[in-house]
This record gives C-alpha cells, sequence and structure tokens, in this order.
C-alpha cells in the first residue's frame, strides 16, 4: 500500500472466488488498485473475508495476462498475434464452415461459472439463437448439476432454500462432503460460530476436516464414512428416523406428496438399510450412525449444509434427493434455521445454472422441449429454438472424437485441466477443426487452440454473480479493460461476425432481457440492485424485495417429492494392484486449477500439491512425510511429495488439485454421475510407490 500511494477513489464489486460471494471496496490511487478492502455493508460477508479474496487479485495484472487475440490455422503452428477484427472473422468463418459441412448441430459452446449472469446469457444465447442448436453447457456440468436434478425433482427448484444469516437460528447442523474452512471460508466462520454458541454438529466425510475438529469446535458426530457411500449413509439415518418414529408427520402430510412418502416409507423401512447392516460397507460404526439420526430428528432446527463431496459421484444426484428426503422427514424446510444447501464452488455457479447453460434447458431451468418456453425467447431473440436437448461436455467431447462434433467457443474455462481423464479431453480438443478459447492466461485448453480471444478480469467489467445463497450481486468495473473489452462485448462481437446484428451498450440491457423472459427474475433491474445492494430470487411482482427463504408456504413443485434412492455401488472398485481409494479437494489459499492464485503471492501458502497418507498406509509402502511418491490408476499415473496423517482413514488417500504439474485429473476415472454425467471425482482405485520424484 505505502508502494501504490494512498487511495483516492473506491468501487464496490464482488468477489470472483468462491460461492459465498464476499463484497469488496477495491481502493484505488488514480487508476492504479491498491488494495481490496471487505466491505461491512456486504450482506454476505458483512465486512469479513478470506485470504483469496482479500489478496488473491495480483492475477489480473499478470505478465501472463494474454491482450492481443491470436490465431493458428493447425495446432501444431504457432500463434499469430492478429487485430480483434481479423481473429473474430476468422473464428466466424470456421465454425460456419463446419456447420455447412457437418450441420448446425456440430459445434457447441462452454459458458464459465467465473463469469457474469450476462456474458453466460449471452454464451448460451449464441449457441441457440446464433448457431441454432442447444450444444450449451457450463462447468457447472463437474460440480453441481446433480443439485439441479436432485433439488429439482425434490422440492421443484435447482437452489439452496436458505439465506446465510439462517444458520443464527440452526439447532443441528449436517455437514456431507462439504470443507466450508478452506472452500467457503467467511460462511464457515460464521457456521463456526453458531456451534461456539451452542449448536451442535453432524459431519459425514471421510476426512477428518478442520470442522471436525478445530479450537473451539468439535462435531457431536464424525461419520468417516468409505468414499461413495453417501446414499448408505443417509439411507441408514432415514432408516432409523422412520422406523423409530423420529419423523415430522405433520409436515409431510400439509407439504409432501403423501403416497409417495408412503412409498419411500416402505422402502426405508427395509432391514437392508439398518445401520447394523451397512456398518461393514460404509465403515461407519452403527452406534455412530444412530446416535446421529436421532440428533438430526430431534434435535431442534436441522440444517443440512453440503457440497461436492456429495454431488461428484456416480450417485451424485441420488445423493442430494436422499438429502432433500431427509429435510422432508423431518420437517426442516421452509423456516429460518433448517434447510437444504448447496455449497456452490465457483462464484457464478447458481447464475450460470440460471441462465440456461445447460443443453436442455432455457433460462430459469424451463426445459428447450416445451413449446410455451421457446416461444417466449423465440419472440425476444427473432430466432426459431431448436426444440431438441443439445449435447452436455463428456457428450461433446466423445462427439468430437468420433468425428461429429467439431467445433467450439469455450469461455472462462480450462476443460483440459478441469474435466476427468485428461488423456480423453486432449484426444477430442485435437480432432476438432475449430477449437475457440476465450480467457484470461493460455491455459491448457489453449494448447489445442486455433483461436485465442482474450478476457477481462471480474476487476474490468460491469455485471452480476448470483452466489450460494441465490443473491444476486454487482459487479462493477473498477479499472477498463486490459485487453480492450469486457466478455459480454467479445461474446457480442462474435456472434455478430457470424451475422447476429446484436446491439448491447450495457450488461444492464442484457439483465433487462433477462427479466423479461425469465420469471424468477423479473424484477430485477440494476436499479434496483443499487438500491437494496442485492437481492435473491425470486424477484419479481410477488417478492420485489426478493426472497431470502424457499418453500415457505408450499414447494416450488407444489408438493415436496420423496424420491426413492436406492443405493448403488460405483463400479470404481479397489483390487490388489490399486488397493486405495483416491479423494479430493480444496485448500483454503487456493482456488481449483489455480489459474488465478497460482499467479499471486497466495502460492507461498501452498506452493504444491501433497497427497495425504493414513500412517499404517504410508509404514507399509516404506513411505515417509515427504517422500515422492507416484500415484497410479487405471487411467494415468503422476508424481507427487506425501503428507502422512491420520486426517484420512487407513485405505483412504488425499489430494489437492491445484497445480497443474500434479494434474491429480490424470488419474481420476471417466465414470459419473447417472443422470448428469457429473464426474466422479471423489472416487478412484489407486496404488501409491515410492518415486525419485517427477
Ligand atoms: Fe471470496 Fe469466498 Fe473468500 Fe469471500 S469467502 S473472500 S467470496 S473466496
Amino acid at each position: 500500500v505505502a508502494e501504490l500511494g494512498t487511495p483516492t477513489r473506491s468501487v464496490i464489486t464482488t468477489c470472483a472466488y468462491c460461492g459465498v460471494g464476499c463484497s469488496f471496496k477495491a481502493e484505488l490511487n488514480g487508476d492504479q488498485l491498491v488494495r481490496m478492502v471487505p466491505w461491512k455493508h456486504g450482506k454476505a460477508n458483512r465486512g469479513h473475508s478470506c485470504v483469496k479474496g482479500r489478496f488473491a487479485y495480483g492475477y489480473a495484472a499478470h505478465r501472463d495476462r494474454i491482450l492481443r487475440p491470436m490465431i493458428r490455422e493447425r495446432i501444431e503452428d504457432p500463434w499469430r498475434e492478429v487485430e480483434w477484427d481479423e481473429a473474430l472473422a476468422f473464428a466466424a468463418e470456421r465454425m460456419r464452415a463446419i456447420q455447412a459441412r457437418h450441420g448446425r448441430r456440430s459445434v457447441g459452446v462452454i459458458t464459465s461459472s467465473r463469469c457474469t449472469n450476462e456474458e453466460t446469457y449471452l454464451v448460451q444465447k449464441l449457441a441457440r439463437a446464433v448457431f441454432g442448436n442447444n450444444n450449451t453447457d457450463t462447468c457447472a456440468r463437474v460440480c453441481h448439476s446433480p443439485t439441479g436434478y436432485g433439488l429439482g425433482k425434490t422440492f421443484g427448484t435447482s437452489a439452496g432454500t436458505q439465506d446465510f444469516d439462517s444458520v443464527e437460528q440452526t439447532d443441528v447442523v449436517l455437514i456431507i462432503g462439504a470443507n466450508p474452512t478452506d472452500g467457503h471460508p467467511v460462511f464457515a466462520s460464521r457456521l463456526k460460530k453458531r456451534l461456539r454458541a451452542g449448536a451442535r454438529l453432524i459431519v459425514v466425510d471421510p476426512r477428518r476436516t478442520d470442522i471436525v475438529r478445530s479450537a473451539h469446535v468439535e462435531a457431536d458426530h464424525h461419520l468417516p464414512l468409505r468414499p461413495g457411500t453417501n446414499v448408505a449413509v443417509i439411507s441408514a439415518m432415514a432408516h432409523v428416523i422412520v422406523t423409530e418414529g423420529l419423523m415430522d408427520e405433520g409436515f409431510i402430510r400439509d407439504r409432501c406428496d403423501w403416497n409417495e412418502f408412503l412409498h419411500f416409507a416402505e422402502f426405508i423401512r427395509d432391514p437392508r438399510h439398518a445401520p447394523e447392516a451397512t456398518e461393514a460397507l460404509t465403515g461407519v460404526p452403527a452406534a455412530d450412525l444412530r446416535a446421529a439420526a436421532r440428533l438430526f430428528a430431534t434435535g431442534g432446527n436441522g440444517a443440512i449444509y453440503y457440497g461436492l463431496g456429495v454431488t461428484e459421484h456416480s450417485q451424485g444426484s441420488t445423493t442430494v434427493m436422499a438429502i432433500a428426503n431427509l429435510a422432508m422427514l423431518t420437517g426442516n424446510i421452509g423456516r429460518p434455521g433448517v434447510g437444504v444447501n448447496p455449497l456452490r464452488g465457483q462464484n457464478n455457479v447458481q447464475g450460470a445454472c440460471d441462465m440456461g447453460s445447460f443443453p436442455h434447458e432455457l433460462p430459469g431451468y424451463r426445459h428447450v422441449k416445451l413449446p410455451d418456453v421457446r416461444a417466449i425467447f423465440e419472440k425476444a431473440w427473432g430466432v426459431e429454438i431448436d426444440p431438441e436437448p443439445g449435447l452436455r461436455i463428456p457428450n461433446m467431447l466423445d462427439a468430437a472424437v468420433e468425428g461429429t462434433f467439431r467445433g467450439l467457443y469455450c469461455q472462462g474455462e480450462d476443460i483440459l485441466q478441469s474435466d476427468p481423464d485428461t488423456q480423453h479431453v486432449a484426444a477430442a480438443l485435437a480432432a476438432m477443426d475449430c477449437v475457440i478459447v476465450h480467457d484470461l492466461f493460455l491455459n491448457e485448453t489453449a494448447n489445442y487452440a486455433h483461436v485465442f480471444l482474450p478476457g477481462s478480469s471480474f476487476l474490468e467489467k460491469d455485471g452480476t454473480f448470483t452466489n450460494a445463497e441465490r443473491r444476486i450481486n454487482r459487479v462493477r468495473r473498477v479499472m477498463a479493460p486490459r485487453n480492450g473489452y469486457e466478455d459480454w462485448q467479445v461474446t457480442q462481437m462474435l456472434a455478430n461476425a457470424m451475422g447476429a446484428g446484436w446491439h448491447y451498450t450495457h450488461p444492464s440491457q442484457i439483465m433487462a432481457e433477462i427479466a423479461a423472459t425469465t420469471p424468477s427474475f423479473a424484477g430485477v433491474t440494476y436499479e434496483r440492485l443499487e438500491e437494496l445492494g442485492s437481492v435473491q430470487w425470486p424477484c419479481n411482482e410477488d417478492a420485489p424485495e426478493g426472497t431470502p427463504l424457499m418453500h415457505v408456504d408450499g414447494f416450488q413443485a407444489g408438493r415436496g417429492h420423496f424420491m426413492v434412492t436406492e443405493y448403488v455401488p460405483t463400479d470404481e472398485r479397489t483390487g490388489p494392484r490399486f488397493p486405495l481409494l483416491l479423494t479430493t479437494g480444496r485448500i483454503l489459499s487456493q482456488y481449483n486449477v489455480g489459474a488465478q492464485t497460482r499467479r499471486t503471492d497466495n502460492t507461498a501458502w501452498h506452493p504444491e500439491d501433497l497427497l495425504e497418507m493414513h500412517p499404517h498406509d504410508a509404514e507399509n509402502r516404506g513411505i515417509a512425510e515427504g517422500d515422492w511418491v507416484r500415484l497410479a490408476s487405471r487411467s494415468g499415473e503422476t508424481t507427487l511429495r506425501v503428507a502422512v496423517t491420520d486426517r484420512v482413514l487407513p485405505g483412504v488417500v488425499y489430494t489437492t488439485f491445484h497445480h497443474p504439474v500434479t494434474q491429480a485429473n490424470v488419474v481420476t476415472t471417466d465414470f459419473s454421475d447417472w443422470a448428469t454425467n457429473c464426474p466422479e471425482y471423489k472416487v478412484t482405485a489407486v496404488q501409491v510407490s515410492p518415486s525419485n520424484g517427477p
């Protein structure tokens, strides 16, 4: 700060890392950003922040930023810097040629949960209104797509039910497959404050995360399950609640479909779901499971928070539905202190899903097959919309290898690093005729690109992000885009190069179009956001100031739907060659594949990914703390150092995936959630052996 001088002005904006959505005051000296100060009036953070939002913004000025467009004929050729017009004309011509030769469904887009709502809306519109197909998907595919499916089926809408304030009235917190201290630090602080004030805590996680035992907080029950058995554990809890008569029958009769409940109750009463019957499978002692179920059902207001440890499984969607069943069974929906709350990983994963990024849904989670929904957008956009759902990311990649999908516009997403089975992703990208990467940096995916369009950072754009509590926060331009254009402008220029004729001059106009076409956003305007600071959707005539709590008088779906959630083991099995189970997660100072945080001083806190291994497993292999090891699976292998710790169970190893040199996804499998294709990152059979290093 001393070097940069005294701030002379400030701009309020929103952190671009996790789904908490903290508000910051960006303080500038002239055009020079001096510091980011957590904003005390931010409704999601109230003046608090973590080391990412507070310090890890230097990537925006990093020398690795690419500021001029580049093109090349073939991926073997060197990049050639060109003017924007030439790059866009080159990209448009290639995409047109592909469609002329292989049909309109041979190209598609991938939107980013890092970009604003307005940018995401335009990218899916590019696919639907310009390319003429529904080949649009988002990186939520690899994180919270099962939330969309599971909560949609049970409650009728894909969103967390509560605001963050709600936790202050919670009596029992159930955390499943989430590590809020590292993943959602500012919310974790609020959670811990409530726990210190007396709320009880149950944690379902194969690893002893910080929230299980930390200063002044200790879980009443830690259920350290075997990775891949979430459904069996939650079903066992539901079994105890139903067979011991602990359910909230009044709530179920008033609010849920009674016949579906009876069907579910008959299913869950079966002795195969009893904790004693599942103990050997899940590894969780039956007595602990019974005690946890009784506490959740009888301890007062019960709130469930979950993360990617729930969704990134072959039964991710089933687990989300099992969680929703548990909340309905105990009457924990529709009032403060209760609810089902997916902790969204990325700053705008909620918004990316809301904005129609999925290949089967238009904005507002409305199926593309519905003629009346298509008609709304056809009128607004002046085009005919393809009634056939498009391809999901894994389907795009498979089709590329087969030769039927040949062009991709990928905004703000490094699929080569973030998607499973790296070799398959590389083969798919290499098979395409036109890959357009729109990003801040020449990421790993760009190695296979023909066109590189420079992106703008969150400091350089106007727009909105929607956080994990459905809160729409303003993102405000702090400085001019270093590349010359905000991302929504680049998408518009690409659309126009293909003949679209779009003429937005500010993201507020895009939001006006979203509001006009999407009922849950009908009352959202930039003026209202200025007036209220932020609003939580649904925001419309019925709720002009937004909706902090969902499903208060009735579910979005009318009545709540109990779903039968049978446990089906993953096809990924341990065996003599691969006897350990690998699971993955994040660390506080770093973020996802590290594209941003690795380009900041935060790297000093976590310079490399480590493999956590139980002392027994390490000793059996002659491995000591800090040793290099080879981590191998049926898919591939990588090399990293070991941290010997009893935070993980014997038979389980754990690593983060922040550093490209580790390439943790080289070893992950291509198994995925049965309903949504969300990859099963959390269960990989592996072997670990000593190594001399990379
Ligand atoms: Fe940013 Fe999340 Fe940290 Fe808040 S908690 S500062 S939103 S990374």
